[in-house]
């Protein structure tokens, strides 16, 4: 998921994979390392500049590799720290990515007399490729012949020292590219580390592996089949690379939401019993079983997505779920009871200030706590008992959009798992698990409609405020949607439950005034639609959203409809979270606004 920089010709390495480091820092990441071909390697937690720093005049050669960990497997240590080789030192490997079967591959090469020093997954393939590279073997054969046993997703880089001139990378789900220069070959996981050297590029596609020496490259399937492939000219500057092409962060994460979405459920889907496995919960399992009452507890946009869990885990256990500010949790008198309740702690960074502190005083009152976080071996992730990883990849832009995503994901994954224990039926089971699965697919559907939202966006970027208004399992998602549009576009939005509308808020509504309706085809359908009445009446204007197939239907009462395809209620919010994160995006790029940096926020918030 971080950042992979390679080089073999006739320069000097270790410069160019130094500056190729510092110029992948835009994507935030724990750790870094450099192994350079009769130089060896080094390696540092924290800043590449650390590493730098630790670097000695004599680190060089003309062959090496290069990586900015960001931990998936492992706390983000030195030893963790990513390049990766076996017991020999012969081979040595950067990873981006999940080796999904590592621990069945580490404990059979455990049988075999291997040992491991770090807790990575990433180890276990610099073994099993070392495994594989038999004397009479090239490194490329070892490469594909490991990554033929192993499930997950990788862009990686190998060296080795038998054959000090040569590198192979290969990609599954992660990317790799080639950059294809005058006095060298280079290889990377994005543009940023190679632009300055060459604008000929190769993109390697999933299952292709790449062969560079100093006299050129060869690209080829696992099976050895040589394959033609495309040299192509890079338009970009570096900034516009590190955003993919895209204008900002925030619409780059966006687009990452599906592949977010599918990072989060990999190899936690258990279709053939409708279970969910999550392996950080695994030694809290009995306690989980036991529980009588759930408290999560989040700031901002995390919140919302505890809400959208408190919901889903209530429908589907029917155990009593409470949501808690962590800002208030910590100060308000503790009922909650050790025996039988636990608490969720949700947060991107983990570094949340008032959601660890919350997490430190319900400690003190003995409650099991459980984190859902995205960076691994964050102090969050450290002081839980237990959690689960989100796997959504790092997120730049302050405004969160795949990490929100992605922690409704996982709540939705405890629910299911919770709810197998608490009555949930087989058949119900394995339906919500074929639901789930199908999201990634559904999220991408929805952002193919990022032009409409834009247009629609346009219409409404001059509002001096706006309501979102939802129910039941939408109710959490009009707060997301408000909470965006007031991050980056700084225009007023409140959310509230739509029939909570007539109670006071209604007063606001005038011509001028914008509300948006979330009015999917769920059991809610009718009511949202008579909300929307009470709007019309009134003369506001009405952007709805809902499923496929209702567009029609809902003309009459809204100005404008934006659908997303249809799934079961439960996970409707995860869809209909989508439009509202773009329309919020689009708004204030109408409006010019400073989008993946809005005033006064910041991205992860360690003060209280
Ligand atoms: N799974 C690997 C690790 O935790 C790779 C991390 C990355 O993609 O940076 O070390």
């Amino acid at each position: 998921m971080c950042g992979i920089v390679g080089y073999v010709g006739s320069r000097s390495a270790s410069p160019i994979l130094m500056n190729g480091l510092r110029a992948l820092e835009y994507r935030g990441y724990d750790s870094a390392g450099i192994y350079i071909s009769g130089a060896g390697a080094m390696k540092r937690a924290g800043q590449v500049s650390a590493l730098a720093d630790a670097l000695p005049a004599s680190f060089e050669g003309t062959c090496g590799i290069a990586h900015t960990r960001w931990a998936t497997h492992g706390a983000p240590t030195e030893v963790n720290a990513h390049p990766h080789t076996d017991g020999e030192e012969s081979v040595w490997l950067v990873h981006n990515g999940i080796i999904e079967n590592y621990a069945d591959i580490r404990a059979e090469l455990v049988k075999d007399g291997a040992t491991f020093k770090s807790d990575t997954d990433t180890e276990v393939l610099a073994a099993l490729i070392a495994k594989k590279y038999t004397e009479d073997m090239l490194l490329e054969d070892a490469v594909a012949a490991a990554l033929k046993e192993v499930r997950g997703t990788y862009g990686i880089a190998v060296a080795s020292t038998r054959e000090p001139e040569k590198i192979v990378a290969a990609r599954l789900a992660s990317p790799i590219m080639l950059g294809i220069g005058t006095d060298g070959y280079y290889v990377a996981s994005d543009a940023t580390p190679i632009l300055k050297h060459t604008r000929e590029v190769v993109y390697l596609d999933d299952r292709e592996m790449a062969i560079l020496t100093p006299d050129g490259y060869r690209v080829t399937t696992l099976s050895k089949e040589v394959l033609q492939k495309e040299v192509e000219t890079l338009e970009w500057d570096i900034e516009s690379a590190q955003k993919k092409g895209y204008e900002h962060f925030m619409l780059k994460e966006m687009m990452e939401i599906p592949d977010a979405i599918e990072n989060t459920l990999r190899g936690r889907l258990v279709p053939a019993s409708g279970e969910v496995n999550l392996g950080g919960l695994r030694d809290v399992l009995p306690r989980i079983k036991n529980a009588k009452r759930i408290v999560i507890t989040a700031c901002g946009s995390a919140f919302y997505a505890a809400q959208a869990g408190e919901l889903l885990i209530e429908e589907l256990t029917g155990i009593p779920v409470e949501t808690v500010l962590a800002s208030e949790l910590r100060y308000r008198r503790n009922t909650m009871d050790p025996n039988d309740t636990i608490l969720f702690a949700i947060s991107q960074s983990g570094e949340t200030l008032d959601t660890l502190e919350a997490i430190r005083e319900a400690k003190r009152h003995g409650i099991l706590v459980l984190g859902v976080v995205n960076v691994v071996g964050s102090s969050i992730a450290r002081e839980t008992d237990a959690g689960v990883y989100n796997h959504a990849g790092p997120e730049i832009s302050v405004a969160s959009t795949k990490a929100v995503i992605s922690q409704m994901t996982v709540l939705a994954l405890i629910a299911i798992l919770m709810g197998r224990n608490n009555g949930l039926s087989l058949p119900d089971g394995e339906r919500l698990v074929k639901e789930i699965a199908r999201l990634p697919e559904l999220a991408r559907k929805v952002l193919e409609g990022h032009e409409k939202i834009q247009e629609i966006a346009k219409k409404y970027s001059d509002t001096t405020g706006a309501f979102y208004l939802g129910r039941k399992f939408q109710y959490p998602v009009a707060y997301e949607g408000a909470i965006k549009l007031k991050e980056i576009s700084y225009i007023h939005a409140e959310a509230y439950g739509a029939g909570e509308m007539k109670h006071g808020p209604i007063a606001l509504i005038e011509p001028a005034f914008l509300s948006v309706v979330l009015a999917p085809e769920d059991s809610m359908y009718e009511k949202s639609k008579s909300n929307m009445q009470e709007i019309r009446a009134r003369g506001g204007r009405i952007l709805a959203i809902t499923t496929e197939g209702k567009e029609e239907d809902l003309k009459g009462l809204a100005d404008d409809v934006l659908s997303v395809p249809k799934t079961g209620e439960l996970f409707l919010p995860i869809l209909t979270t989508i439009p509202l994160q773009l329309f919020a995006y689009y708004v204030a790029l109408r409006r010019e606004l400073p989008i993946d940096k809005p005033r006064n926020l910041a991205k992860s918030v360690t003060v209280e």
